[in-house]
């Protein structure tokens, strides 16, 4: 009777579980790895119920069992694989799939002990999870809750590739009939309850930790060009900034702002004034390198912190990008129409912070304003004035 309920805990918690993957696909909008994760449960609850209710002996029940707990474990691993972007292998998996079910066969069709077959489907998962784990191994950055993932990944090949062995050769032969009988099966159910309840407990809270992660893209992310807005700009650039002034690294700080926008609004209307300034922040991130950092800090606004480069190449990559975008066609403003754009240049000092540094880009850009537009100035320019500087092109 004790054996009954507990065999009924593992299953009822998979339900629970599978429902709280649903709801957190479903009303958090994650990724369908977290639905994969909800039907896995489901499965595994299903299978283990078939096992635990019907009668054993039945070379059906028996197939029907796993045939759940096949296309669960299948879930579970392309789950995991694919909200670490690593791939999950299936035709790996489905060939240890064909193996493990051949091998399967001929134990059920040979022998009425059901130690081989337990041995036999366990091998088959615990090479699955293998699989699964070798690929996760290959992600190139880990945060904390991707390590947890790894933990249970491996926990399951281990469980899966040890267990079985020692549990089934302790015990000797055990009749199918006997099954449930066994010390196998009771140390299963409690295995799979601390399975279940450990492997939820991370799945769970790595869907958390990604919904936190979403909301705080989404509020960091501008809407309109995917750059990062002000304040997520500045929460970026504190840190590079920080270490360049203590570590003597060269740092920039650019400030861009599109020229006479305020007509582009007047005469073609907000819509064609936003494709422009989409299109110009993308003209921006695809200039950069991956280790500058660049923001929307306003309306037509944007900032640029450029990292390891020296204040001539700063204002060389910012006369480029001027050169770049007064070349752009923009179809919501016609063909022959061209646009351009003012650069003001700063470059870090000491131990300044950012404050001061964007003072002196402002600076810079004002003048870019004043001294007709379209222009790259730098306040480096304006204390050295080396000719080879003035880049500034006005048409
Ligand atoms: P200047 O050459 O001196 O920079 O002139 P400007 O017209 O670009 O200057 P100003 O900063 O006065 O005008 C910016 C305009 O940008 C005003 C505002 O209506 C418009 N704007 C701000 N945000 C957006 C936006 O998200 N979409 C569109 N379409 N327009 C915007
Ligand atoms: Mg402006
Ligand atoms: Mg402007």
């Amino acid at each position: 009777m004790n054996e009954q309920i507990l065999g009924l805990t593992a299953p009822l918690m998979a339900y629970v579980f599978s429902a709280v993957f649903v709801a957190l696909w479903w009303r958090g909008r994650l990724g369908k790895h977290v639905l994969a994760f909800g039907a896995a449960y489901a499965l595994f609850a299903t299978g283990f119920l078939v096992t635990h209710i019907l009668p054993t002996g039945s070379a059906y029940v028996f197939y029907a069992t796993q045939a759940f707990y096949s296309a669960s474990a299948i879930l579970l691993i392309w789950g995991t694989c694919s909200r670490a972007g690593r791939p999950a292998f299936l035709g790996v998996n489905a060939a240890i799939y064909g193996v493990a079910f051949c091998a399967l066969t001929a134990a059920v069709l040979l022998s009425n002990d059901a130690g081989p077959r337990l041995i036999i489907l366990n091998a088959g998962y615990g090479a699955m999870f293998l699989v699964a784990l070798v690929s996760l191994l290959g992600a190139r950055r880990r945060s904390f809750i991707d390590t947890a993932i790894l933990w249970i990944v491996a926990l399951h090949t281990i469980d899966f590739m040890v267990r079985p062995m020692i549990t089934v050769l302790a015990e000797g032969a055990i009749p199918v009939g006997d099954y449930r009988q066994s010390n196998y099966y009771s140390i299963i159910n409690i295995v799979l309850m601390v399975k279940t309840l450990n492997t939820a407990i991370v799945l769970i809270g790595a869907s958390i930790f990604d919904l936190m992660q979403a909301f705080r893209d989404r509020a960091d992310t501008d809407g309109l060009t995917g750059l990062r807005n002000r304040t997520a700009f500045e929460t970026a650039i504190a840190g590079p900034i920080a270490n360049a002034a203590q570590a003597r690294e060269q740092v920039s700080l650019v400030i861009v702002d599109i020229d006479h926008f305020k007509q582009v609004n007047d005469l073609w209307g907000h819509q064609a004034g936003d494709e422009v300034i989409a299109s110009f922040a993308g003209l921006l991130q695809q200039m950069i390198r991956d280790d500058d950092i660049a923001g929307r800090i306003g309306g037509e606004e944007f900032c640029l912190l450029i990292r390891e480069c020296s204040p001539l190449d700063t204002i060389r990559l910012a006369d480029r990008i001027r050169m770049a975008f007064a070349q752009m066609i923009h179809p919501a403003i016609g063909e022959n129409m061209r646009l351009t754009a003012s650069f003001g240049v700063a470059h870090l000092r000491g131990r300044e912070n950012y404050h001061e540094l964007f003072g002196r880009a402002d600076a810079a850009l004002y003048r870019a304003k004043g001294g007709g537009r379209n222009r790259v100035e730098s306040e480096d320019q304006a204390n050295q004035a080396p000719a080879v500087m003035k880049c500034a092109a006005a048409a």
